[in-house]
């Protein structure tokens, strides 16, 4: 937490010997807690106060990294208890179990199905991140061929066991992976901490309290490992929600430096379909990592829209490039229809229109990010910036008819755009789902 100008008055020599350029220690107090001055510019500053500033100035939140390359991942980092304050950092880490106990088939079945998900929404891509290898048999070998085949993956891996030993086995086979070692618990904290320093991996604690969870990342620093993540060991994803958020609380709003660590959480007990309710709650609050058990394209689907829509920055609209897009095969006779540049409105329209099954333009105009509706009465989207649009991505040129579909909530437009365009303009329907009926009912006739 950062300190006032006071606090860090206490803290200096108080001689006003003006070194610093400033007239007096006050002066140049103030002028850090405004940051804008640095403690490098007093000589005179004591090693404690420099420790006690440098540790008032760390975040809240470490962050911690795992996995190399392109399955490289981040937790933490987080600076806010709620995203509209400012913005969250770290997408949560989807990881997908692999059970040590499946025979040799499943194993590389389950693994070539983890390593094949790619979604896209919105126009971005929605990865599953990581693998997270159970020690379900408690045999270190098993668990190191495991992981093994969870590399083929190509996501990072987590090592889930409360072996030491498995845990080194399983290192011993993928620890230039960087997997996140997973878990040291009060009775084993001492062994799986040395193991993990030994392999340079991240680690995570385990305990069932808040209290015990500060407890062992004690116990784990002093054993040699900062890069730590927490594990609430709770009974249900309800109290592993309150739980994580008592944490994030004391965190970022106490400067609890013990807890300032990211979070786990499993959600891997049910069905599908409860697995990601409780999975989708939990990357709300407040899991830097959750990990589940289903292989459901669907329901990983469900879930990484969660974290998509959690993770945009809300003073950011999400934005796609404003211009002429084909929709299938279109040419000089296919329909052109216009929306904005908000993405969420682009694909959805881009997505209707291709339901159609009839070759069309799409005219994205720039509204800075902004939905039909909004940009219409903030006066981004008027006959002008439609127009403009037009001419940029050279419509004339593109079509021998001279008909603009329109989208229904903004039908008010249409003399104004006429006028200015010269162009026939039809009224779409409000809603855009109804593109499909309406392309084949109007356009097609
Ligand atoms: Fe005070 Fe340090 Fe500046 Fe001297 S250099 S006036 S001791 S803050």
């Amino acid at each position: 937490m950062a300190l006032s100008g006071l606090e860090i008055f206490k803290l200096l020599p108080k001689t006003n010997c003006k070194k610093c350029g400033m007239p007096t220690c006050l002066a140049f107090a103030m002028a850090m807690a405004q940051k804008k001055v640095g403690l490098d510019k007093c000589p005179d500053a004591s090693e404690e106060t420099r420790q006690k500033l440098a540790a008032a100035a760390a975040p809240p939140m470490s962050v911690v990294a795992f996995g190399t390359g392109d399955a490289a991942c981040k937790a933490g980092g987080e600076t806010v208890l709620f995203r509209h304050e400012e913005k969250f950092h770290s997408p949560t880490v989807v990881a997908v179990t692999l059970p040590d106990t499946l025979d040799a088939a499943a194993m590389q079945d389950r693994a070539a199905r983890i390593k094949g998900f790619a979604f896209e929404r919105v126009g971005e891509a929605m990865p599953v991140n990581a693998v997270a290898v159970m020690n379900t048999s408690g045999d270190a070998a098993r668990f190191a061929a495991a992981a093994e085949v969870a590399r083929t993956t190509g996501k990072a891996i987590l090592l889930v066991t409360e072996s030491p030993a498995a845990a080194a086995a399983a290192l011993a086979k993928v620890k230039d992976a960087r997997p996140l070692v997973c878990a040291a618990t009060a009775a084993t904290a001492e062994a799986m901490a040395k193991v993990a320093a030994e392999a340079k991996c991240p680690i995570i604690a385990r305990a069932s309290d808040p209290e015990a969870l500060a407890a062992l990342t004690e116990k784990l620093k002093a054993a040699g490992c900062d890069a730590i993540v927490l594990w609430l060991d709770a009974p249900d994803a309800w109290s592993a929600m309150a739980g994580l958020t008592a944490i994030r609380r004391l965190a970022l709003k106490k400067a609890f430096r013990p807890l300032g660590y990211p979070t786990i959480a499993f959600a891997t007990q049910g069905t599908p379909e409860q697995q990601v309710a409780a999975a989708a709650a939990l990357v709300c609050k407040y899991a830097g990592i959750v990990v589940v058990d289903t292989v459901e394209p669907w329901a990983m689907l469900a879930l990484l829209t969660v974290r998509q829509n959690l993770y945009t920055d809300p003073q950011k609209p999400v934005q796609v490039e404003p211009k002429l897009y084909a929709v299938g095969d279109a040419n000089e006779n296919s329909p052109v229809l216009f929306t904005t540049n908000f993405s969420l409105t682009y694909y959805t329209v881009e997505s209707d229109v291709e339901a159609g099954r009839i070759p069309a333009w799409i005219l994205c105009v720039d509204t800075e990010g902004t939905s039909v509706l909004t940009a219409y009465s903030g006066d981004k989207l008027n006959e002008k910036t439609v127009a403009k649009a037009m001419k940029a991505a050279d419509l004339e040129s593109k079509v021998k008819h001279r008909k603009l579909i329109i989208p229904g909530h903004v039908a008010v437009m249409s003399g104004k755009l006429e006028e200015e365009t010269g162009w026939q303009v039809l009224v779409g329907p409000r809603e855009s789902s109804v593109i499909p009926r309406y392309l084949k009912e109007v356009w097609s006739a």
